[in-house]
């Protein structure tokens, strides 16, 4: 079972993939974790990687379809993943499509976590400013702002290739964590029984 958790910035993607990790086994491939992790070991890749990431962009195609297939070769993720942070653009989601098709395999839903993305991005921000330190180098209100705007013009669009594939699901990711991690473990079951 291959899924891909969508929404926007501070929507919880994370927290939830985390979860499902845990009760159900799949492995969450973030790239943020990935890029983030280059970042701190100092590779080329993170090198040129960091400034991107800082100031709120994406960082190009390539380089996180590169990063996602050779994670994917990896015999940890024969038995599912959920894919947080990934695919961001049409093209990126493309790639994925051929590059799983290409190993008999599929997304087989995607889970979007609906929330009002400015009450969110609100939210972030006041954490941030009570808590400067224990926060990301790209959690700057400013950066939020930005990432939001990314994420409406190359990230959005998303939703409708994925509608058309007839694998969006949607869930009210406003909802408590809990409530939020047994909707998307209901859909699980559905997608389980259907098989
Ligand atoms: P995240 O932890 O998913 O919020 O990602 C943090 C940052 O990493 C993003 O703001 C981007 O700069 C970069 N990034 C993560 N995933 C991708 C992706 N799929 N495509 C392009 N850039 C990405």
């Amino acid at each position: 079972m291959n899924l891909i958790l969508f929404g926007p910035p501070g929507a919880g993607k994370g927290t939830q993939a985390k979860i499902l990790q845990d009760e159900h086994g799949l492995v969450q491939l973030s790239t943020g974790d990935m890029l983030r992790a280059a970042v701190a070991a100092g590779t080329e890749l993170g090198k040129r990687s960091k400034a991107i990431m800082d100031r709120g962009d994406l960082v190009p195609d390539d380089v996180v379809v590169g990063i996602i297939a050779d994670r994917l070769e990896k015999p940890d993720c024969a038995k599912g993943v959920i894919f947080d942070g990934f695919p961001r653009t049409v093209a990126q989601a493309k790639e994925l499509d051929a590059m799983l098709g290409g190993r008999e395999s599929k997304i087989d839903a995607v889970i979007e976590l609906k929330v009002d993305d400015e009450a969110m991005v609100g939210r972030m921000e006041s954490r941030v400013r009570e808590n400067p330190k224990a926060t990301r180098a790209d959690d700057t209100p400013e950066t939020l702002r930005k990432r939001l705007q990314v994420y409406r013009q190359n990230t959005a669009p998303l939703l409708d290739f994925y509608r058309a594939q007839g694998k969006l699901v949607s869930v009210d990711g406003m909802a408590p964590i809990e409530e939020v991690a047994a909707a998307i473990s209901a859909i699980l079951k559905r997608l389980n029984d259907k098989r």
